[in-house]
């Protein structure tokens, strides 16, 4: 038999090299450290099994088997069991011969002739064969290879690879190792105070990493498998622990090279600030200011800021954004602002121009459907300058788009960008020195979850705006049935005759677009039948741009009550006047959705209400979600329940990013792992840097490019 290239197992099971397995670890265990006596076998129970052939006959019927019957003495009472191969080699045939003994490892099933076993693993042995001394593990393969090859391969890679400790004692003393572990708590970044040590709860420790990787591939026969299965052994403490703990130091020096990163150190534009404020019916609230005073500190560093505006729907993130601009324009910089979809972008171009035309500043408009002319002359302003700040969508980061002088980029729902496109758009400020990079501010209504936060983000700083505008009117939110859908429809009439205006939002169809827009026009069509008293608009995803931007400016003007619409109006619409919104089949929307929703409402000085129709199906959750849509207004309350229900799913992106970087640690789960992991990462490159180089080694031997996002 050639020897096993453990290698090519290696890189067959996607890993670089032999070395790597290792870490390539049991689905599960199979115990062959004991025999289950014959009379003992339970059915459905894994076990191992011995005995000596009594009889062995190949039947046709009813297919062609090979049933073997076995039995453990000569004595008359001693039991019998059978087993079955469905699939069997002459040489085998050759070998289950009465007389023969041997050993299985299979299910236990009642069959036909009795009990038995269909498949098992087997093997033929001598009498007193010994037992295998630890738990059998069961890895994950595929199909060109057999367990037994990867066992193997597995071995080699144990023999050979370097074991040794990479964590001085100090470091495994305090992190908690006992497999106890508190609940963990999705606290939101905004409550991210620093908590540096306070979680570690000292205890026995984690075991060394050759004692942790040894008892994961060969535990002891005592193992509790209910914990190994978990992942909740020290053993498994101690390989989560690691690789966040490397996840932590690349993320860290990560951050370190990008604060070798130089960009234009930017002063407070005062001048510019009062006029803009002068001319504002409002002042500032507390929140405002204290993010726009932490965005100050940042901008005057001559490195890029990296920062995350959060707050709630409605809270004036927008005013923060302009404000932000002033710096970068009074020093002659250019800003590029972009949001995800046309109808957004739209309102903030519309609120540039607003506040910003009147200070002299010019604001160009680019979006996928500017086309031709109007595109080319935008673009020509874009490159020499002219133009202070560019408004659009992701088409202002596609090719053609060329900036004389780009200094500063915000991106509003930043969340609901994909990882590409927040690359593309670091690397347009990029083009001239890879060195030089424009200032960011990012915002969004979405709170990120604490262990993302952590564990992504490592150096991205976060402003909250955690305080309403004042003379805000609470929403009143109220679910009902979609049996009473006539009788909302005659109050809407009543309400919108009196100079109100209101959204009526379609139900979501996900499955298709083309559901979705046929959703859209059916709920138009009936409303216009029904209510022929008012003016009644449509807007969905499917519009052209310019459509859409021309019911939404009659909307806002007055001219239409009633707007149907899609999610379009999902983010950053803006009407104060509209202050009723009816959801047809809230139960189909997410509680982020519902939440953004009902934000389009109590804008202005009216009282707002925001009616959740639900259907006949209202299963459970979609009545959990709907309860805690009524109960909770705040958008970082609805977040951190929206995280019991549904864990941290795509939240800032994680999906492509964070969540599959980590093969063994869980965010949702192990946050109290990833807690000690970030503080030890912190201590270990200050205090031990040669410590974090050699943990890297092992970790990350070929370094991490997603880093750089
Ligand atoms: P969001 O944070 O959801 O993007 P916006 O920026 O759209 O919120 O602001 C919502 C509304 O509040 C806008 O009409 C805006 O002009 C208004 N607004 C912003 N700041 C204040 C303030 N300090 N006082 C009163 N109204 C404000
Ligand atoms: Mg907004």
């Amino acid at each position: 038999m050639p020897t096993l290239d453990a290698d090519l197992v290696a890189r067959k099971l996607g890993y670089a090299a032999s070395s790597d397995l290792i870490l390539h670890l049991p689905m599960r265990y199979q115990d062959e450290t004991r025999l289950t006596p014959l009379r003992d076998v339970r059915m459905g129970i894994d076990v191992l099994v011995e005995g000596v052939i009594v009889h062995a006959e190949v039947q046709m019927k009813p297919r062609r088997q090979l049933l073997v019957e076995i039995t453990e003495s000569a004595a008359p009472s001693s039991p019998h069991l059978y087993f079955r191969l469905l699939h069997f080699y002459p040489s085998q045939l050759n070998q289950l011969q009465p007389g023969a003994r041997v050993r299985l490892y299979g299910e236990v099933k009642p069959g036909f002739f009795g009990t038995e076993m269909v498949h098992p693993q087997l093997r033929v042995v001598r009498e007193n064969t010994p037992l295998a001394a630890t738990l059998t593990p069961v890895y994950p393969s595929i199909a060109a290879f057999s367990q037994n090859a990867v066992r193997k391969a597995v071995e080699i890679a144990l023999r050979q690879a370097d074991l040794s400790e990479t964590l001085p004692e100090n470091v495994l003393k305090l992190v908690a190792g006992c497999g106890e572990r508190s609940e963990p708590h999705h606290a939101l970044s905004h409550d991210d105070d620093d908590r540096s040590g306070s979680s570690l709860t000292a205890s026995c420790g984690l075991p060394s990493f050759a004692d942790a990787i040894n008892a994961l591939h060969h535990p002891e026969p005592d193992a509790d498998l209910n914990a190994l299965e978990m992942q909740t052994t020290p053993a498994w403490q101690r390989i989560k622990f690691d690789e966040l703990l490397a996840q932590q130091l690349s993320l860290r020096l990560a951050a370190r090279q990008r604060q070798k990163l130089i960009a234009a150190p930017l002063s407070h534009a005062q001048e510019l600030e009062n006029r803009l404020l002068a001319a504002l019916p409002f002042a500032l609230t507390g929140a405002q200011k204290r993010a726009l005073d932490e965005i100050h500190r940042d901008l005057a560093r001559p490195h890029p800021m990296n920062r995350l505006l959060q707050g709630d729907v409605g809270s004036g993130k927008t005013l923060v954004a302009a404000l932000t601009l002033l710096p970068a324009l009074a020093a002659g910089g250019q800003v590029a602002v972009m949001a995800p979809t046309e109808i957004l972008a739209e309102q903030l171009y519309l609120k540039m121009c607003e506040w910003l035309q009147p200070l002299g500043m010019q604001v160009a408009w680019i979006a996928a459907a500017t086309k031709g002319k109007a595109k080319k002359d935008s673009l020509a302003r874009i490159a020499s300058g002219e133009i202070n700040i560019a408004v659009g969508t992701h088409a202002l980061f596609q090719a053609g788009v060329s900036f004389a002088n780009l200094t500063l980029t915000i991106v509003d729902e930043q969340h609901r960008f994909g990882v590409g496109q927040r690359l593309a758009l670091r690397e347009k400020g990029n083009d001239i020195n890879a060195m030089h990079m424009p200032h960011l501010l990012m915002m969004s209504a979405t709170p990120i979850p604490r262990s993302l936060a952590m564990s992504y983000y490592a150096d991205l700083d976060v402003s909250v705006i955690d305080e309403l505008p004042p003379g805000r009117t609470p929403i009143t939110t109220k679910v009902m049935s979609l049996k009473r859908r006539d009788e909302v429809i005659g109050r809407l009439r009543d309400y919108c005759q009196t100079g109100a205006q209101a959204y009526w939002v379609c139900p979501l169809v996900e499955e298709s677009e083309k559901l979705q827009l046929r959703a859209a026009e059916e709920s138009y069509a009936e409303l216009v039948e029904l209510l022929p008293e008012l003016n009644i608009g449509l807007v969905h995803g499917r519009m052209k741009g310019e459509e859409k931007a021309a019911a939404m400016t009659a909307f806002k003007a007055g001219e239409i009550h009633l707007l149907v619409a899609t999610t379009v109006i999902e983010v950053g619409v803006d009407v104060p006047n509209a202050a009723l919104m009816v959801i047809e089949h809230a139960e189909r929307y997410g509680l982020a959705q519902l939440h953004q929703l009902r934000g389009r409402v109590g804008r202005g000085a009216r009282e707002s209400t925001c009616l959740l129709l639900y259907g006949d199906a209202l299963s459970d959750s979609g009545r959990q979600r709907l309860r805690i849509i009524k109960e909770y207004s705040d958008g970082f309350t609805i977040a951190r329940e929206d995280l019991k229900l549904r864990g941290p799913g795509e939240f800032m992106g994680a999906r492509q990013s964070g969540q599959q970087i980590l093969r063994f640690a869980n965010l949702e789960t192990d946050l109290d792992l990833l807690e000690a992991a970030r503080n030890t990462a912190e201590h270990l490159l200050t205090q031990q840097p040669e410590v974090a180089n050699r943990h890297l080694a092992r970790w990350l031997p070929r370094g991490l490019d997603y880093l750089r996002a």
